[in-house]
């Protein structure tokens, strides 16, 4: 029986000097209902989430997942989240995690229709399995995302550098993948420039030199993506954000999709065109992302 762990937060102001959050806790019965029906998180997807890789009880770069809660939240609007009180409800989620991989969400809604508060919680569980798409690799589709790269700047309403609970979208991207025959997708502007995965960054490997698309394209900054960058930098190699071209995908000499759960997963084919592995690099990544990172 699959395990799940649940914890409702009262979320308290940034700026509050409280350091105990205990009294701002509630476990609650991960099967019981806990949300009300005017929630505005399940009516219209107003919130924004954050999915934490959990290993053998360590949740993983937990600053670089609060400070992407944080900017969502600047982004949307929603009240500026207290960093130490969620930090807290991470470490009682991670408590509750055992061996092995686990996910931990935080999840910050706007709150109850005509409510006068966000609402706030963190579930623990244990993490699906991506042991195959680690060692075997995926192949990958390109999906025309239907904006060109200037919209970010142009339509910040459309929240692109928010990681919001409005995933229809992703979701509905990764099925026309599996329609196609693929395993994923990567998301391309009209104007043919490289985006993300509907759940992933993509890093392409061109010589010694490892590239991912600049954050300011309207797509999240991945944590995995910045730590692997830096473990990448301590061993040499060279690493930096791109405009990438659609077209110059077949070029690249290998290719990822990393996200903090999947870790690396390796790219063997990008509409129907095979992509070389290193699969003793990849090994390599995803033995530094199972280890303890703060
Ligand atoms: N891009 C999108 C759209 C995502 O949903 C995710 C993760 O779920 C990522 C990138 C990778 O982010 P991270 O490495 O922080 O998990």
């Amino acid at each position: 029986m699959a395990w799940r762990f649940a914890l409702m937060i009262d979320p308290v102001a940034a700026q509050s000097p409280q350091a105990d959050f205990t009294d701002t806790f509630t476990a609650v019965d991960p099967a019981a209902p806990a949300l009300t029906v005017g929630e505005l998180s399940t009516q219209r997807g107003d919130g924004i989430f954050e999915s934490i890789g959990v290993v053998d009880g360590h949740a993983q770069e937990v600053t670089a997942h609060l400070d992407r809660l944080a900017h969502s939240a600047a982004l949307c609007e929603l009240p500026e989240p207290n960093l130490t009180q969620w930090r807290a409800a991470v470490l009682v989620a991670a408590a509750a995690c055992g061996p092995g991989e686990s996910v931990i969400k935080l999840i910050l809604s706007r709150g109850v229709e005509h409510g006068p508060a966000p609402t706030a919680w963190v579930t623990a569980a244990e993490a699906s399995d991506f042991s195959r798409a680690r060692t075997e690799g995926v192949a990958v589709v390109t999906l025309d995302r239907g904006y060109p790269l200037d919209v970010p700047a142009r339509a910040p309403w459309l929240l692109l550098g928010a990681k919001t609970l409005s995933y229809a979208v992703n979701m509905a991207a990764l099925r026309e993948a599996r329609r196609r025959g693929a395993d994923d997708a990567i998301f391309t502007t009209t104007d043919g420039f490289v985006l993300e995965a509907p759940t992933a960054s993509l890093i392409l490997r061109r010589g010694d030199t490892f590239v991912t698309p600049a954050p300011n394209a309207g797509i999240l900054h991945g944590t995995t993506q910045l730590s692997l960058f830096e473990h990448l930098a301590a061993r040499g190699f060279d690493v930096g954000y791109e405009t990438v071209s659609a077209s110059s995908l077949p070029q690249a000499d290998a290719a990822w999709l990393v996200s903090s759960v999947r870790l690396a997963a390796p790219i063997t084919a990008i509409d129907g065109a095979s992509l070389a592995g290193d699969a003793a690099l990849t090994a390599s990544m995803n033995a530094y992302l199972l280890s303890p990172r703060d």
